[in-house]
């Protein structure tokens, strides 16, 4: 059976390249994978999953960094004139581009879920014609949005896991679940997918990212812990304007207030319990040079080694904020744009990937538990399905890239998406075995 597995997916390779060019040349950011959701949902219902869409799989209320509606409705428009399944795209209105794709068997059993992003980078691709995307024409059309992690990679694998355990009924049990994922750049996608339930009734669940830690063609790491928590805020803090000769005694000064609580925000003593970040990355403010600031914005982020540790930084932030604001006799208003939970994959099942992976000979350098050290909001979603007594991991599996992740030159070796298909079959197989 290994060996079949292993036939059906390699005959499925130039499939999976063609899809993965496809959608890394129509690249959609968080929100926005309008016309890649629509054309992921009409595969996987014509393989026979059912699908769940809409404000059924993805939370509104807890949506987090989405552009506005009208915003959304453009990109809509968008993917319908590039192609989007029209029928699907209707049913991702308001930006609910996320969804599940089940596929329920026979004979009753656990259900296996396995998490996919789809989402691409804000940021525009290199036009260095020595880029393969430039050289064979898959280069992103769309301005300001570039596949440069990889995820156009994780939709091709899924899709061809998803063909080949469709083909396996028979000699499966219980379900396997899709979770197809926005927005995971910015931590935005999971938790609004969990507050609608993806996570409901799921005994086991995995994730796979191609690169990362696995840097090399060969490598894999079967689990990974140590991912950081971690919130991202908008912060727009509110003053007066005055003439900055004549008056500047009647103004208040927003863009001090920003500078004052981002010195003290840099400045948060950090935890004995372990390690914590925080940076403003972005700050602006103002209107001329001759006005006193009315207005200040600033884009930051905390992290920590667990929940606790995130929670801490962002109550100390949200206290030095509130108080610089106060000192400067300004008001602000805090958003929250993204934010995940920590998370560490589950030791037996671990073992299981690390079992199935050394009969995978394309897998050389088998890693069993790295140090995340970054953060992926599919913690959300591992953390959750362990918290109802499941299990999860977390897999990285190697490819040779051109630059790293999030470079705008980042491209990486198609046929690394073979094997890790092939482990993510097997190792649902495993479980679902009857
Ligand atoms: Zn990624």
């Amino acid at each position: 059976m290994s060996d079949t597995i292993h036939q059906q997916v390699a005959g499925l390779l130039p499939a999976m390249i063609q899809r993965r060019r496809d959608f890394h040349k129509h690249a959609e950011s968080g929100w926005t994978e309008f016309r890649t959701a629509s054309l992921v949902a009409r595969r996987m219902q014509d393989l026979g999953y059912t699908l769940t869409m809409g404000k059924d799989a993805v939370s509104k209320e807890d949506m987090m960094g989405a552009p506005g509606e009208e915003a959304l409705k453009a990109y809509q428009a968008r993917a319908l004139s590039q192609g989007a399944d029209r029928e699907m795209l209707a049913r991702m209105d308001g930006g609910l581009t996320g969804f599940l794709a089940e596929l329920t068997f026979a004979a009753p059993g656990p259900r296996f879920a396995l998490r996919c992003d789809m989402d691409a980078l804000e940021g525009q691709e290199t036009d260095d014609p020595a880029h393969r995307p430039n050289r064979e024409g898959f280069r992103s059309i769309n301005d300001g949005a570039m596949h440069a992690c990889g995820h156009d990679g994780h939709m091709a694998i899924a899709l061809a896991a998803a063909e080949v355990l469709a083909g396996m009924k028979d000699e499966l049990k219980g379900s396997i679940r899709f979770i197809f994922q926005p927005a995971e750049e910015g931590v935005r996608g999971a938790a609004p997918m969990v507050a609608a339930g993806c996570c409901r009734d799921v005994d086991l669940i995995a994730g796979l990212h191609i690169g990362f830690q696995a840097e090399k063609k060969g490598d894999l790491v079967c689990g990974t812990r140590g991912f950081l928590a971690t919130t991202k805020w908008d912060v727009h803090i509110t003053g007066k304007s005055a003439h900055a000769g004549a008056a500047p005694q009647e103004g208040r000064n927003a863009l001090l207030a920003a500078c004052t609580a981002t010195l003290n925000l840099h400045a948060i003593p950090r935890h004995g319990g372990g390690a914590t970040r925080i940076t403003v990355g972005k700050m602006s403010g103002g209107q001329g040079r001759n006005a006193i600031p009315p207005n200040a914005f600033m884009a930051l982020e905390t992290r920590g080694v667990t929940s606790e540790l995130d929670e801490y930084m962002t109550t100390e932030a949200g206290r030095i904020i509130k108080a610089a604001a106060e000192m400067w006799g300004c008001g602000f208003t805090i958003t929250v744009m993204g934010g995940t939970k920590s998370g560490e994959s589950s030791p037996e099942m671990v073992g299981t990937v690390a079992e199935i992976a050394r009969t995978i000979p394309a897998y050389t350098n088998i890693m069993e538990m790295k140090d995340f050290g970054a953060s992926e909001d599919y913690s959300h979603m591992m953390t959750v399905v362990q918290r109802n007594g499941g299990l999860g991991t977390y897999i990285q599996a190697g490819t040779n890239r051109t630059a790293g992740h999030h470079n705008d030159h980042f491209d990486f070796d198609e046929e690394d998406l073979a094997p890790a298909a092939e482990l993510l079959v097997r190792l649902v197989r495993e479980y679902l075995k009857q």
